[in-house]
């Protein structure tokens, strides 16, 4: 979450390592939150009734919206525009911002087990040291403030309740699952995905992404070193770059690229990129267990197998199709895709891979 001045973690013994949560996808990652980002911050983060009080002696206080619910939001500012309390990039609530904020990019998951991930589409996360090493066992760096805060949350009463219930809706999906034709163990899909990742066909075909029509707060974004927060919309026949006013709305239009109408080629080490990111998609317990849920609602005349095979595929395809208009929009020659231009179509598209409804809970 973006810094309100350069106070960074403030160091001391991790809890989280004796709550019994699963940290491995955490692993060998280093991460420094940049301060001239603030993409985390277009939105509106949820407030526990505790948090309330110091947010609404901030003054000018927060709005918020839900304000009778359990859970309170911080409102967002015009249409795609940031969280209230978002100013030039820096948070002016730092000290006193809500829990989802304090764990930014660290992604808590309760499902099966307690399972934190990260957030990829994160800037301050060193994205292309882990490509290149991602079975690296080295204690993630500059995490710490985030994983206290996670431990310290499940140390409380309230997630000793949170947790029963997850628990308790996640066993209730499963059963359901179980009862329909086409169900397989999910332990056992991930197990064949991990050996060998559902890659991208060569399928032109893929459902387009959300049209600036349906507001600006559904498009995905990314971080451009150079633009600020981007977010991408679909027009007929490619995407439009759009950067966007911390108060809302359309600051600049940078210009429309055709999207691919194949799925790009890509290069060894592109293509080992991409393999390692899908094999992190299907680590996660989160975007299984969403998938699950997906699978079990909507019926698909497919086998369990399929269609994760199908989901995970499309999430590469997704990838590679941002990967190129990123590379078309920096004026780069075309050509199979690298390394780093995958990495650049992964942080494009990660926080939508993760932004799905889940049958477990976030913390
Ligand atoms: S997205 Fe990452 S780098 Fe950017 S403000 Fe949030 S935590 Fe910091
Ligand atoms: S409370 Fe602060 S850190 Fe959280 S979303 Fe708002 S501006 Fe960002």
């Amino acid at each position: 979450m973006p810094l309100e001045d350069q106070g960074g973690p403030t160091g001391g013994p991790l809890r989280g390592e004796r709550t019994g949560v699963d940290e491995r996808l955490l692993l060998g990652f280093r991460f420094a939150c940049r301060p001239d980002c603030g993409l985390c911050c277009y939105a509106s983060p949820a407030v526990a009734p505790e948090e309330r009080g110091a947010l609404l002696q901030l003054k000018p206080p927060p709005l918020l919206d839900a304000a009778e619910a359990p859970f309170a939001t911080i409102r967002q500012r015009g249409d795609g525009g940031a969280c209230g309390l978002l100013r030039g990039a820096r948070c002016r609530g730092h000290s006193v911002r809500p829990f989802p904020c304090r764990i930014f990019p660290v992604h808590a998951y309760l499902g099966e087990r307690i399972q934190l991930s990260l957030v990829l589409s994160c800037p301050g996360l060193e994205l292309d040291a882990w490509l290149r090493d991602p079975g690296s066992r080295a204690p993630p760096e500059g995490l710490e403030s985030e994983r206290r805060a996670v431990a310290d949350d499940l140390a409380s009463p309230r997630s000793q309740g949170t947790i029963a219930r997850a628990r308790r809706d996640r066993a209730d999906l499963l059963e359901r699952a179980r009862r329909r034709t086409g169900f397989s163990p999910l332990e056992d899909l991930r197990r064949r995905f991990l050996e060998r990742p559902p890659l991208p066909g060569s399928r032109a075909a893929e459902p387009d992404g959300p049209a600036e029509s349906d507001g600006l707060d559904g498009l995905p974004l990314y971080f451009d070193e150079r633009r600020g927060v981007v977010a991408l919309a679909s027009v007929p026949g490619g995407t439009e770059l759009l950067a966007l006013r911390e108060s809302g709305g359309v600051a600049d239009r940078l210009g429309t690229y055709p999207d691919p109408t194949e799925v790009p080629p890509l290069e060894g080490a592109g293509r080992d990129s991409l393999a390692r990111y899908l094999r992190y998609v299907v680590e996660r317990d989160a975007v299984l267990d969403a998938l699950l849920l997906e699978w079990v609602a909507h019926r698909p005349p497919l086998s369990l197998e399929e269609f994760l095979a199908e989901e995970v595929r499309h999430v590469g395809t997704l990838v590679l199709r941002r990967a190129t208009v990123r590379a078309r929009a920096d004026g780069e020659p075309g050509g199979p895709l690298g390394a780093r231009e995958v990495a650049r179509g992964i942080r494009a598209t990660d926080a939508e891979v993760l932004d799905r409804i889940v049958p477990g809970r976030l913390l």
